[in-house]
């Protein structure tokens, strides 16, 4: 299939079309590839969402580089986590890991726009080892600062406080991180996980959340709540993060395993165990 070639100007014009604008605060989960071709690449698709938007964040990751199993014996209640078979396995793990900078690069899962913004744009940066996520524009210092080493979703929170948006660029609702803190705030996919903060230290990150393989079954009843435009060969989406936390407590809410899978050996049903748990502690 071959679309035509799209340029920063065509981006812009396809953002403003969806109703992107300067006083707006979005975060950006994206596919490069789903545009077709770009001319200019990645950096051209943030050249363009800085333009149009008044503050973009994405996220950054880093788990890739920093992460570390749990360490052997470390097994904490409906965790789900992969523990070292042993401590030699864990100290090698540990030695391989690399201690979070400013200057590493961004999780090859989060796809090439995100390493673009932070290549070209000079992004702010947080610096959480498993969960750091990158901003530019008027309010990006505010969000970052949001996040805390034991609240990695800390600038989603700020996002939701500016009125922000998920903006979703050739990517479904698997990809929007801003449904992990309705789960959160509902006592379910908070998970502990492990990575190396200085050569040979580690430590034990509360609050990761869990798997969003099936956090795309929330689109139909997102669908009155969002804006689409087609962007060259890209199905943008634009939705009002308080819209996308509203229908996802709902339906947390409704049913713990809502948004997750049945499978018993999936983080989804040691998700879905922590809600259950917090529903039992609840007082009344
Ligand atoms: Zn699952």
């Amino acid at each position: 299939m071959h679309s035509v070639p799209v340029t920063a100007d065509g981006i812009a014009a396809g953002l403003r079309a969806l109703g992107c604008h300067a006083g707006m605060a979005v975060m950006v989960h994206s596919s490069l590839r789903a545009f077709g071709t770009v001319v200019g690449g990645a950096a051209a698709v943030c050249d363009a969402l800085s333009r149009v938007c008044g503050t973009v964040l994405m996220p950054a990751g880093s788990g890739d580089c920093c992460g570390l199993p749990a360490p052997p014996g470390l097994v904490r209640p409906d965790n789900a986590a992969i523990v070292a078979e042993s401590w030699s396995a864990f100290a090698g793990a540990l030695a391989r890991a690399q201690p979070f900078h400013h200057g590493l690069p961004i999780d090859r899962e989060l796809g090439s726009i995100p390493e673009a913004l932070r290549r070209g744009f000079a992004p702010q940066r947080s610096a959480h080892p498993l969960c750091s996520m990158i901003a530019t524009g008027r309010h990006a210092a505010e969000l970052i600062a949001a996040q805390r080493p034991d609240w990695p979703l800390g600038p989603l929170e700020a996002l939701e406080a500016r009125d922000g948006a998920i903006l979703l660029l050739g990517v479904d609702y698997t990809s929007a991180t801003g449904m992990h803190l309705a789960e959160q705030r509902l006592g379910r996919a908070r998970f502990f996980r492990y990575a190396v903060h200085a050569p040979g230290i580690w430590g034990e990150y509360p609050n990761i959340p869990g798997d969003s393989h099936r956090f795309d079954a929330i689109a139909p009843h997102l669908a009155p709540y969002t804006r689409e435009q087609r962007i060259g060969a890209c199905r943008a989406r634009l939705t009002p993060l308080r819209d996308v936390l509203a229908v996802a407590d709902r339906l947390i809410q409704a049913d713990p395993a809502a948004l997750l899978c049945a499978a018993p050996t999936c983080r989804c049903s040691a998700a879905a165990a922590q809600r259950r748990a917090a529903i039992a502690r609840a007082p009344g």
